[in-house]
């Protein structure tokens, strides 16, 4: 018996309605992008039929010939962009790829100390209403009032006082270079592991454009769909490979059971991308955007945090316009620029309305946009914060650079 071929007109008639809505829409998102047409064609591949618990070599089925050299060249291809002697590219996501270190490194009720959500890490990083916060002791490090940096003499400090088992480097909403090198010397000095996620900048660290986490940190966890350009998904690297081997095993049997390969090979065919020359442009391009977007808005009267950005991100705080991230979000969603509130460092709103949002430019840098651009994009946020319906202007420029 085939499967149906009646079309499921409805999921279909949705995905086109998505389709449009990205196309003449402005992602700000700092934490999506668009993929090429060939690591959607790997995703929707007849690789999502197959079965293939373990790794490849040493799999639970039968059949996984292929998907064992799916597997291995993804692998591969993760060592080599990053410089690491071991990689794990099974996680389903950034959230499991972490919860695969913590169950490596810690026992229930062990210290860690990272970077505070309220002040740009993640829900992964020890907040009380995930995973990381039910089971670990969690310190969080704040960034300097002054600054709006990371003070390593503050981790240093925190480091000494409770002595953690694992230091986390890492964040969502932070547009500043980490200092890997100390994170690990402090680490070092308390007896703990580094731990980096790179999430948000693994593109930029597979550009170089971002000091590279693997060689400092004990290990390290990336998603590899936000900067890095590919499939929804996790990835995990270490230079110990027998640190490696106990992580292997966490991912599977511990905590997901089959991989997903055809989402293992749009990683693959995403490292691949990452490799090449154009990337590196790609990437360059990425940061001057976020430089030049959030220099128009100063111009503007926005306060930007901590003055401006190194990356491909950037908080607003709202407060000088007396707007909230919540209204803000409002009204840019009416008028087709997707971004989302996020709570400034010291936020005196509550995390569901906040003072800032949060802006980023991988996905409009991959629709081909450059400096000439930012500056329009930032004169229709402004003009949508304050209310004008700036639709059509936003589907005019939108749509003349359309999507991979
Ligand atoms: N780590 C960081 C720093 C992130 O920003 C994110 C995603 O927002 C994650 C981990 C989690 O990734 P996922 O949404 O794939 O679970």
């Amino acid at each position: 018996q085939t499967a149906p071929t009646t079309r499921d007109v409805e999921i279909f008639d949705l995905i086109d309605q998505e389709r449009d809505r990205q196309t003449f829409g402005l992602e700000l998102i700092a934490s999506e992008n668009f993929v090429s047409a060939q690591v959607r064609e790997a995703v929707g591949s007849v690789l999502t039929n197959k079965y293939a618990e373990g790794y490849p070599g040493r799999r639970y089925y039968g059949g996984c010939e292929v998907v064992d050299k799916v597997e291995r060249v993804a692998i591969e291809r993760a060592r080599q962009l990053f410089g690491a002697a071991w990689a794990n590219v099974q996680p389903h996501s950034g959230s499991q790829a972490n919860m695969a270190v913590y169950y490596a490194l810690l026992q229930p009720g062990d210290t860690v100390l990272g970077m505070s959500l309220a002040q740009g890490g993640h829900l992964t990083h020890g907040s009380p209403v995930n995973f990381s916060g039910f089971q670990y002791n969690i310190v969080g490090y704040n960034v300097d009032p002054e600054t709006e940096r990371i003070n390593m003499d503050e981790v240093r400090r925190l480091a000494l006082e409770h002595r953690p088992k694992m230091i986390i480097a890492g964040a969502s909403a932070y547009s500043r270079i980490l200092d890997f090198e100390t994170f690990r010397a402090i680490a070092d000095e308390v007896g703990a592991y580094l731990f980096v996620d790179m999430a948000h900048i693994a593109g930029l660290v597979a550009a170089g454009l971002h000091p590279n986490p693997v060689p400092h940190a004990h290990v390290v966890t990336s998603t590899t769909h936000k900067t890095l350009r590919g499939p929804r998904g996790g990835l995990i690297l270490s230079q110990d490979a027998e640190l490696g081997k106990k992580i292997d095993k966490l991912i599977f049997p511990g905590i997901q059971g089959g991989p997903l390969e055809h989402v293992i090979a749009g990683k693959a065919v995403s490292f691949l991308e990452a490799l090449q020359p154009e990337f590196k442009t790609y990437q360059q391009q990425v940061i001057k955007n976020a430089q030049t977007l959030a220099a128009a808005l100063e111009e503007r009267g926005y306060r930007i945090v901590s003055g401006g950005t190194d990356n491909h991100v950037f908080l607003v705080d709202l407060r000088p316009v007396e707007l909230t991230g919540k209204e803000a979000q409002k009204r840019l969603d009416a008028v087709h620029i997707t971004i989302n509130k996020n709570g400034i460092p010291f936020d005196p709103q509550p995390p569901l309305v906040t003072s800032g949002i949060r802006l980023g430019t991988p996905a409009l840098t991959t629709r081909g946009m450059q400096e000439a651009e930012m500056r329009v994009v930032a004169e229709l946020v402004d003009r949508g914060l304050r209310g004008e319906d700036v639709t059509a202007e936003v589907k005019e420029l939108a749509g003349r650079f359309p999507l991979p």
